[in-house]
């Protein structure tokens, strides 16, 4: 394991430790993922973790090293179909998902069909074993949102026969079926809307990729930095560490009990900067290209995090420079 990933798990096992008792048993569907793995990682040493994933964009290599873990299971499951599972969970945590824009956008029914009946089916599971859930859901239920920065209260700005919709309102469903299964049911459902995040195991792949893994590999090969449109879009990065800390003390926390939080980091950039600021850092001497830009693309994402910080007394801690620092030595070991 990278160093940098070790020492900011270790970090977030402590974080873990204050909120969880231990012994208990944890369900991550996407667990092969970019966050699921992480969050494995961070609650394997604490509770017994099963991970399920169809390994549509989750990879094998995310969670390999804890194989043989006895406190760890992987389960090849895609869970918008039917599936049975006898086993209970204290908890679940369901970030099943496609999370990448030109990747839902090729998939759209799967797309929809995850953060729906996927949903659904993980919700049930829930009720029938009376788990306390986390959906992670996403900034993209505001859409191109009117406010910034953007509160939990905005009802948001969706296309709803747009190219995004597979899963800006997929999530929207599930954030409603999540509020449903609450209010019939009395399950104890969280929900977090998680603006954009970046870090080591970020997916990097062709144009499957997100803007800064793709600008870091792009920049660290010395080829040009593509930038869609005039690259004054705006996007607020979250280091992994911060996002994972805040899904952890949403589940665990005392006050989340049917809430929904905003989590990201506040600092608003445009892509342009962002682009410019990779180039600085691996000291590339790619050049900026622009190109088309992408259909409906927000034009500006920044969230307000006020009732994270109030009700989980969370906020990030890793600010762009040294988050960009750490995910670009991991991104140069891999490319090794
Ligand atoms: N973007 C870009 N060049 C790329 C990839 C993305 O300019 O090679 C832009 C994209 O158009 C969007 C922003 O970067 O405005 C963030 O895109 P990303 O796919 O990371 O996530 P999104 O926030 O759109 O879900």
């Amino acid at each position: 394991m990278h160093p940098i990933i070790r020492n900011d798990i270790a970090n977030l096992q402590k974080v873990v430790k204050d909120h969880l008792e231990g012994g208990q048993s944890i369900l991550i569907t996407g667990g092969a993922g970019f966050l699921g793995s992480w969050l494995c990682d961070s609650l394997v040493a604490n509770a017994k973790v099963a991970c399920y994933d169809n390994l549509s964009t989750g990879k094998p290599g995310n969670v390999s090293h804890l194989k043989g873990n006895k406190n760890f299971v992987f389960k090849s499951v895609d869970v918008a179909s039917k599936w049975n599972t006898n086993q209970k969970f204290d908890l679940i945590l369901h970030l099943a998902s496609r999370p990448s824009p030109d990747d839902y956008q090729k998939h759209p029914v799967e797309t929809l069909a995850v953060s729906t009946q996927g949903t659904r089916n993980v919700l049930e599971l829930a009720r029938r074993s009376d788990s306390r859930i986390l959906f992670a859901s996403t900034s993209e239920v505001y859409g191109d949102p009117a406010i910034i920065p953007t509160p939990e209260t905005y009802w948001g700005n969706v296309n709803p026969i747009g190219l995004r919709s597979c899963y800006d309102e997929g999530k929207r469903v599930g954030e409603a079926m999540c509020m449903a299964y609450h209010r019939q049911y009395g399950v104890d459902t969280r929900i977090v809307r998680i603006f954009n995040t970046y870090g080591p195991r970020i997916g990097a792949k062709g144009a499957y990729g997100r803007a800064v893994p793709r600008f870091i590999v792009q920049a660290i090969n010395g080829k040009p930095v593509t930038v869609y449109g005039d690259g004054k879009q705006t996007r607020s990065f979250c280091y992994v560490t911060d996002t994972v800390s805040a899904m952890i003390r949403a589940v665990l926390g005392k006050k989340g009990k049917g809430e929904v939080f905003n989590v990201g980091n506040p600092r608003e950039v445009s892509i342009l900067d962002l682009a410019k600021t990779i180039i600085r850092i691996t000291k590339s001497k790619s050049k900026i290209v622009y190109l088309a830009e992408a259909p409906d693309d927000p034009q500006r994402r920044c969230p307000d995090i006020s009732k994270a910080r109030s009700v989980l007394n969370w906020s990030p801690r890793v600010g762009l420079n040294e988050g960009l620092k750490r995910t670009i030595s991991w991104f140069r070991s891999e490319s090794n």
